[in-house]
């Protein structure tokens, strides 16, 4: 007898904007949505039309980032007329002692104020309160897996993360990174090496510094004036095991924002030990940044201490390419001249001193 033909069961179409928290935790959410059998939709990258959808839809004071996700959201529901869920993660704590800020505490909540969304599907963490794997758990039963199918997915997810950070310490970009991560392709670095006379640190959240629409493409404009940067991302884990005490004449004055703090212990490995090895900081803002704003003014004094070169650039939906160009070729040059200048005084000092020793 013939065995009648099974129904294919069809992959629950899940969608998730490239804005925000991507730069930062899309490898993991990629891993453990597939592992959980999800087909994952990723809208594109972001452009001017996507950037008015989004500020059309934010209200005056928010953060260009939270209106490009606004942006972003509305134009996958627009390509995507059949996507099951919409990914809306919830990132409180992720480490102990410290907090996301407010937008991405209430992300799922403010979103729904946008039209015709399809339903969310939840993802929280929050480890003051429960393990990452309570959240995996519950996103697996959002999807129809029980607990172990979870935990698996979870565990798989974490692995791929932890390669991806190996990576990212081995110093491939986080653009050229997510590029890999999202055609599935293996971890490879490119080949091409950069050969730049000054080197950078380019400081800032990752959908400021790797959404190359609203920063005008930056670090291509640090390349074609020969800078090589580095970001937090490429720097080593042990860096970011110490506390940063913001004021240690007042006692235990810390700063509880994550990314922040992550900024500023990076910031304190360039001012002691890391010293030689960078030559300026740049920090990209977004206009209306709260949190942003107030770490900036401590690095600001602390690179006065050290005579370090720091630049801050504030972005948002206005900024303009000449305007950017200018302040960055301006920077560059002073670093320039600065380092001739110290060089010449290196030579001439090693030249009296070899001329007394004759
Ligand atoms: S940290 Fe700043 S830029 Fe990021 S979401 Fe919060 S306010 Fe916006």
């Amino acid at each position: 007898m013939e065995v009648p033909p099974q129904p294919i069961k069809k992959k629950l179409k899940v969608g998730i904007p490239r804005a925000l928290h991507f730069y930062r935790y899309f490898p993991f959410w990629k891993k453990i949505l597939e592992e959980l059998d999800a087909e994952i939709v990723v809208s594109p990258h972001t452009n001017k039309k996507i950037v008015e959808e989004g500020v059309s839809h934010g209200f005056g004071e928010l953060c260009i980032p939270v209106k490009i996700y606004y942006g972003q959201l509305l134009k996958l529901v627009a390509d995507h007329s059949d996507l099951d869920f919409i990914f809306v993660p919830r990132y409180v704590s992720e480490v102990k002692d410290s907090y996301f800020c407010p937008k991405f505490l209430s992300l799922p909540d403010v979103i729904k104020i946008l039209p015709d969304i399809p339903k969310i599907l939840n993802f929280e963490v929050n480890v003051k309160e429960f393990p990452i794997s309570t959240a995996a758990i519950e996103l697996g039963r959002q999807l129809g897996k029980n607990q172990s199918q979870a935990l698996n997915a979870y565990r798989e997810a974490q692995k791929y993360f932890d390669e991806y950070h190996e990576f990212l310490r081995k110093g491939s970009s986080v653009n050229h990174a997510l590029r890999l991560v999202e055609s599935s392709r293996p971890f490879t670095l490119p080949k091409k090496k950069s050969t730049g006379d000054i080197r950078f640190l380019l400081l800032g959240h990752g959908y400021n510094i790797f959404d190359t629409f609203i920063n005008l493409d930056f670090q291509k404009k640090l390349k074609d004036q020969g800078v090589d940067y580095i970001t937090i991302e490429n720097l080593p884990e042990f860096i970011f095991k110490k506390p940063v005490i913001v004021n240690p004449r007042g006692g235990k004055l810390r700063n509880y924002w994550r990314h922040e703090e992550e900024i500023m212990q990076s910031i304190r490995y360039f001012l002691t030990e890391g010293r030689d090895e960078i030559d300026g900081v740049i920090f990209l803002i977004s206009f209306a940044c709260g949190p942003d704003s107030l770490i900036s003014e401590l690095i600001m004094r602390d690179m006065k201490v050290v005579g370090l070169a720091f630049l801050e650039i504030i972005m948002d939906e206005h900024s303009g390419e000449a305007g950017l160009l200018t302040r960055v070729e301006s920077f560059v040059e002073m670093i320039r001249r600065k380092k001739r200048r110290l060089d010449l005084g290196r030579k001439y000092r090693l030249t009296i001193k070899s001329k007394q020793e004759v």
